[in-house]
């Protein structure tokens, strides 16, 4: 299992005190994913620090962007790519997700690529197609790498409170998973109390959790049921 959290555009806790909270917690990977302004000190605690974003190129005029290159130089492993709130208010494509997951996982970062349907979505009946698509641009691009995990994070769910169900998570990864066949983690509204039920599913492998991540014992103890589904 592994549960990663997204501290979005918000300082986050203290980096030393998250990192010897999650020391006594083993048996699940737990990641960071923090603002830039924060990643060198996440770094130095010696969390595993993911970015929340990439670019595909390693250098050049694209102001407010970041690359793979600049990211490791830091000590950062990773990065989040596609997140809903990309998609949604910075007008991120499926084309640029899977060119920004490509370069990322090239250049030797991991990456955690995020989809997900709205709610007009969902209520269309066209989950399954919004996946497959979202899905299948990153699989063309990309191909089942090693180094890549897949978010299924329901823009519905996101910031809600209204988290899915886990039968509505167990379908959604499973469609996920048919098409790229990798590690697929729920996010949208994830902490303790919801989140046993959510492991117990077959093709549930952990979490990415935004606001119940900023706080160092919710986090540590959405790690510990993640540890304790003892996968
Ligand atoms: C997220 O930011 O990826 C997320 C799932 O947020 P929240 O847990 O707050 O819904």
């Amino acid at each position: 299992m592994i549960v990663a959290g997204n501290w979005k555009m918000y300082p986050g806790p203290d980096p030393a005190a998250l990192a010897d909270k999650l020391a006594g917690v083993s048996g699940a990977e737990a990641i960071v994913c923090p603002p830039y302004t924060r990643l060198a000190a996440c770094v130095a605690a010696g969390l595993t620090t993911f970015a929340q974003n990439v670019h595909w190129e390693h250098e050049g005029a694209f102001t407010g962007e970041i690359s793979a290159p600049m990211l490791q130089s830091l000590g950062v492993t990773g990065a989040i790519v596609g997140h809903s709130e990309r998609r949604q208010y910075f007008g991120e494509t499926d084309e640029g997700v899977a060119r920004r997951t490509k370069a990322a996982l090239d250049a030797g970062l991991r990456v955690i690529a995020c989809v997900g349907e709205t709610q007009e979505e969902r209520d269309a009946g066209e989950t399954e197609t919004v996946l497959r698509v979202q899905v299948g641009a990153i699989a063309a691009a990309c191909g089942p790498h090693e180094s890549l995990l897949l978010a299924y994070e329901p823009v519905w769910a996101i910031g809600t409170g209204r988290t899915a169900t886990p039968a509505i998570a167990q379908e959604a990864h499973a469609i996920v998973k048919s098409v790229l066949d990798r590690p697929v983690l729920y996010g949208g509204s994830a902490k303790p109390e919801n989140v046993e039920e959510l492991f117990g599913e077959t093709d549930v492998d952990g979490a990415l959790v935004g606001g119940a991540s900023l706080v160092v014992d919710t986090f540590a103890a959405i790690c510990a049921l993640a540890a304790a589904a003892g996968r």
